[in-house]
Formats: structure tokens, C-alpha cells, sequence
């Protein structure tokens, strides 16, 4: 219950609602201080597994609270969605990535996890077109990342919002892949650009044969249904080969980088590209 009044501080330090109304504003110009002083956003490297090279990055938040030190999202996203806090915080987070991701090569892709209650509510699609239209961030290069339960739980509302996604150019993928209910058959009749195949699987690779089936499997289907794959969680050079030989196109984990705080990307860039 603390942890929840201080987000609500936090986010109110800007009144709760503010970002949004700020964003809206058509006067709207960047600040030179921080809209949420608390909150960090940090980068993680999305990697070509053919040939090393970046494709782009997931933004993922942080917290650092002024008395506790770094609180986890896997802390405080949960308390901010069932607080629809989320909803703010999401914008935020949106609109600070898009702008962050303008400056990179044209080619780099910014991918933005999208919990199910921010996908459901209204303000999602204007919120995508105006953190596009402020950033001037090209829309196909925006990818959304939402989790399976919205396919089973919510399909008609949100077939109608990936129709709406799609139709403005952002890519999608389906997060975490394979830890929810949802069989390769029924994702076909979703507009989807991309399957991230979720980290226990690319961590039982080496001793478990029945993950190898899965993920081989997976990536084979996803191929035949042309969705892009990307393995999350990648720790060791023997994942990214097995991953890559069964014909996995991106990675993403420890191997490559943990995610990197914004103000160190343009250095964590250089110094990757020289390796
Ligand atoms: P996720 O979307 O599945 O993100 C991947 C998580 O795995 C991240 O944890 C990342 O730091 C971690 N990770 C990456 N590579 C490796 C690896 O090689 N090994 C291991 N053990 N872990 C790795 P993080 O940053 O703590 O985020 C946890 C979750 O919180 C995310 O899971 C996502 O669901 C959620 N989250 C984070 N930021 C946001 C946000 O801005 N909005 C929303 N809605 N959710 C967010
Ligand atoms: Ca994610
Ligand atoms: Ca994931
Ligand atoms: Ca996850």
C-alpha cells in the first residue's frame, strides 16, 4: 500500500493525469527537466542473429524511488495496472521512447510493452498517433508488444484495435510466447508482425530436448505463418547457434547487453559497433 501512495506521489509530482494532458497540448514543447524525475527508461539491444549486427531496442522502466533505491518493474508495473496508474505511466513511457528512438539509424526499431489494460483503453491509438506525430519517429519502425491473454480474453476488441495498429503502420508482437494458452492455429487470425519466444524456453535449450521440439516447432510455424522470431533471454554463444540454426532471426539477453540506461546509449552504441 505504500509502494502505491508513493507511485501515486510520484506521478503526481506532475499531477496523475498531466503527461497526457501535456502530450495533447498542440503547444507542447520537450522539457529540459525530466516529466517524471523518478522513472528511467533503459534500452535493450535487439540483435540480428545471423550476423550480430542491432535491429533495434525494447524500452524497458525503472524506477528509482527516492528512499527504497530501484524498485522492479515486475514490483511496480502490477501495482500500476491495477491502479490504472499504468495508464499515465504507459504515455509516458511512449512518448519519452519515441523521441529517444528518432535520433537512431533509420533502420532501428523501438519496441514498447503494452500491458493489457493500457491496449484496452481508449486512449491507445491517439496516444501512439501523437508520440509518432511529436517525435516524427516513422510508425513502422514503433512495435508494440502485448501478451497472449488479450487474444483469448478480449479477441473481438482486440482484433479491432491490431486492425487499427496495422492500418496506421505500427508492428506488433506477441510477448512472451508460449507461457499462455495460445495455439499457432488461432494467432493466424490475428494481424500480428512477430513472436518473441519466451526466456524459459531459450533456458531449458541445452538440456532439455522437449524445449528444443517446442522451440523448433514454434520457429518453424512462425516462419510458415510469416511471423518474424526473436528469443528472449539469451545468455550463452550455444543458445544464440541452436537458436539460430533452427532458423530464429533475432535475439535479444544477457549475451548481448542488459538493457541500457538511456543517457549511456549513445556510448553503449559505438563501443558495440567496434567490437
Ligand atoms: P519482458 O517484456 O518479458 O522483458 C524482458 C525482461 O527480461 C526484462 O526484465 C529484461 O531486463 C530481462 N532480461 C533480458 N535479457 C535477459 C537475460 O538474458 N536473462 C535474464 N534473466 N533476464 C533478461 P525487466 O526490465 O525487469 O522487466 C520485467 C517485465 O516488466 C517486462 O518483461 C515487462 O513485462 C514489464 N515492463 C517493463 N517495462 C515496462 C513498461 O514500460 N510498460 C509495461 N507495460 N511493462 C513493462
Ligand atoms: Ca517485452
Ligand atoms: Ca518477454
Ligand atoms: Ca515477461
Amino acid at each position: 500500500l505504500n509502494l502505491l501512495n508513493d507511485m501515486r506521489r510520484a506521478l503526481e509530482s506532475v499531477p496523475c493525469i498531466k503527461p497526457l494532458c501535456t502530450y495533447v497540448d498542440p503547444h507542447f514543447r520537450w522539457q529540459d527537466q525530466p516529466l517524471l524525475p523518478e522513472f528511467e527508461l533503459h534500452y535493450q539491444p535487439q540483435i540480428s542473429l545471423a550476423d550480430g549486427r542491432i535491429t533495434g531496442f525494447e524500452v524497458l522502466t525503472r524506477w528509482h524511488h527516492p528512499e527504497r533505491g530501484t524498485i522492479p518493474p515486475v514490483e511496480f508495473i502490477p501495482l500500476a495496472e491495477e491502479s490504472n496508474m499504468i495508464i499515465p505511466l504507459g504515455i509516458w513511457v511512449l512518448v519519452e521512447a519515441c523521441r529517444t528512438a528518432s535520433h537512431w539509424p533509420a533502420g532501428w526499431r523501438l519496441a514498447v510493452n503494452i500491458s493489457a489494460s493500457q491496449f484496452s483503453h481508449g486512449s491507445l491509438v491517439p496516444v501512439v498517433k501523437r508520440a509518432l506525430q511529436l517525435s516524427g519517429l516513422a510508425p513502422t519502425r514503433l512495435e508494440l508488444e502485448i501478451t497472449e491473454s488479450l487474444l483469448i480474453q478480449d479477441a473481438h476488441s482486440t482484433r479491432q484495435i491490431l486492425g487499427e495498429l496495422r492500418t496506421l503502420g505500427v508492428r506488433v508482437a506477441l510477448d512472451d510466447f508460449g507461457t499462455g494458452y495460445c495455439s499457432l492455429a488461432y494467432l493466424r487470425s490475428f494481424p500480428l508482425d512477430q513472436l518473441k519466444i519466451d526466456r524459459s524456453f531459450v533456458t531449458a535449450l541445452q538440456q532439455d530436448a522437449s524445449a528444443r521440439a517446442i522451440v523448433s516447432g514454434i520457429i518453424q510455424l512462425a516462419n510458415a505463418l510469416d511471423l518474424e522470431t526473436v528469443a528472449e533471454g539469451i545468455e550463452s554463444p550455444q543458445e544464440a547457434a541452436m537458436l539460430r540454426d533452427t532458423g530464429c532471426r533475432l535475439g535479444q539477453g544477457y549475451l548481448y547487453a542488459a538493457p541500457v540506461p538511456g543517457h549511456a546509449l549513445d556510448e553503449f552504441c559505438r563501443r558495440y559497433q567496434q567490437q
